[in-house]
C-alpha cells in the first residue's frame, strides 16, 4: 500500500486551509524579532531583541490573533507577500516552500514533537530579550546558526 504524502507536499501554498497553513509555522519566533537594514546595500541583520508583543519564556505572541492592531507592522503571512519577504529566515517553512524545498526533520509536522525546534537550536527561546525605548538596536546584531 503507499502511504498517503503529507498536504505540505502535495498542496501548493495558495491552496492550504487555515489550519494547514498555521500549523506550517514552527514557532521559532525569528519573524518577531528586530532586524536592521543598511540603507547602502539593503542587508538584513538580526537582533535579539523581540517585539513587545512577544512573551519571551514561551516565544508565543501575546496577541496573535490581534496582532495587528497591538503592532500596526506586524506582517501577516500571506501567499503573495512571501516573494517581497526575503528577510524571512531561511529554516522558516514559508519560506522553505515557497522556494520548493522541503521541511526540516525537526519541524513539528514532522518529528510530531513541539520541543524539537528549541531542541534542535531554531528557536531563539531563552536567548532573546523583550524591546524597550532604552535599547540601542545596533548593539544587539546576532547571527542566528543557519542563517
Ligand atoms: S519565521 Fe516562519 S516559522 Fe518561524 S515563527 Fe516566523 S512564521 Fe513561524
Ligand atoms: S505582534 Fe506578535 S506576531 Fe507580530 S511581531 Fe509582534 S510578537 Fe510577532
Amino acid at each position: 500500500m503507499t502511504e498517503k504524502k503529507p498536504f505540505w507536499e502535495t498542496k501548493k501554498l495558495f491552496e492550504m486551509t487555515n489550519g494547514e497553513w498555521e500549523s506550517l509555522c514552527d514557532g521559532c519566533a525569528k519573524c518577531c524579532l528586530n532586524k536592521l537594514e543598511d540603507a547602502d546595500t539593503g542587508y538584513i541583520s538580526y537582533t535579539n531583541v523581540a517585539c513587545h508583543q512577544l512573551d519571551i519564556e514561551s516565544c508565543k505572541c501575546r496577541n496573535y490573533s490581534d496582532r495587528e492592531t497591538y503592532v500596526p507592522d506586524c506582517i501577516k503571512l500571506t501567499v503573495s507577500k512571501l516573494e517581497s519577504l526575503s528577510w524571512l529566515p531561511r529554516t522558516c517553512a514559508y519560506r522553505l516552500l515557497y522556494e520548493q524545498k522541503t521541511l526540516y526533520p525537526w519541524h513539528p509536522l514532522i518529528s510530531g514533537d513541539k520541543e524539537s525546534v528549541e531542541k534542535s537550536g531554531i528557536s531563539v527561546k531563552g536567548r532573546i530579550i523583550s524591546e524597550n525605548n532604552n535599547i540601542d538596536l545596533e548593539e544587539h546584531i546576532v547571527d542566528w546558526p543557519n542563517e
